[in-house]
């Protein structure tokens, strides 16, 4: 079995959810005792925020590629960077070491052609629904038409991420703004929405609305199973 790299903490409430489902993950396929092998680093996300809402994204892709160091330092055979909005920095994150990064929008895009779908919502960051890191690369590397929010509504996906979720808390009314633009997008031609914060499937699940749902945490675990467990 490989040893899976985390770059984690962003916030800590996604990557304790990264860390069950990926051992439940190892234990579903591999059974009796087995675990699945991890080597995490985990960073203080007020640090990260602050840098973000700045924009100061070399200083945060500086961060990054050190954690990435420290994982492949730890023993890791790939890397995982446990959110969708700090995908800005991959690049940099990936020239930092040299065992590869299982990018999180790659992972998600291959799942959503893999059930035939060719337009999709999206939720996340203000800067995962509005840039070319995310949003615009699954149009231009995976050819898929992205629709997202309105203005207001980015801001109130944005809000609730920052202020409830990655602070552990869920909010029923939030909850119901998150399925009104959820159906919202759908009425718009969306196929099914992504879940492009890797807190959101604490708030949304699929038992609360027909329209298909893609978590990015489940997602990406699933591949890092199944990456681990490859020959
Ligand atoms: N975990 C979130 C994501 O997947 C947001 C936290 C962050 O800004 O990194 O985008």
């Amino acid at each position: 079995m490989k040893t899976i790299g985390l770059i984690g903490g962003m916030s800590w409430e996604s990557t304790a959810l990264y860390y069950r489902l990926l051992n439940e993950g190892i234990k579903k396929k591999l059974g009796k005792l087995h675990s699945a092998k991890i080597a995490l680093v985990s960073v203080d996300f007020q640090e990260v925020e602050v840098l973000q809402h700045r924009g100061e994204w070399e200083q945060a892709g500086a961060l990054l590629a050190d954690a990435a160091q420290g994982v492949e330092a730890a023993g890791a055979d790939f890397v995982l960077i446990c959110t969708n909005t700090m995908h800005k920095v991959a690049s940099r994150v990936q020239e930092a070491v040299t065992i590869p990064l299982l990018h999180l929008a790659d992972a998600t895009a291959k799942r959503i052609q893999s059930n035939g779908y060719e337009t999709i919502g999206l939720l996340g960051t203000r800067f995962t629904m509005e840039e070319d890191f995310y949003r615009g690369r699954l149009t231009s590397q995976h050819g898929l038409e992205v629709i997202v929010p309105a203005a207001g509504d980015r801001e109130l996906v944005h809000r609730v991420i920052y202020d409830e979720l990655c602070q552990g808390k869920t909010d029923d009314g939030s909850r119901r703004e998150y399925l009104r633009i959820i159906e919202q997008m759908h009425a718009e031609g969306a196929q099914g929405v992504i879940e492009g914060c890797t807190e959101i499937g604490m708030l949304v699940q699929q038992e609360h609305t027909s329209v298909p749902l893609f978590d990015t945490t489940t997602i990406h675990v699933e591949e890092a199973v199944e990456l681990a467990l490859m020959d």
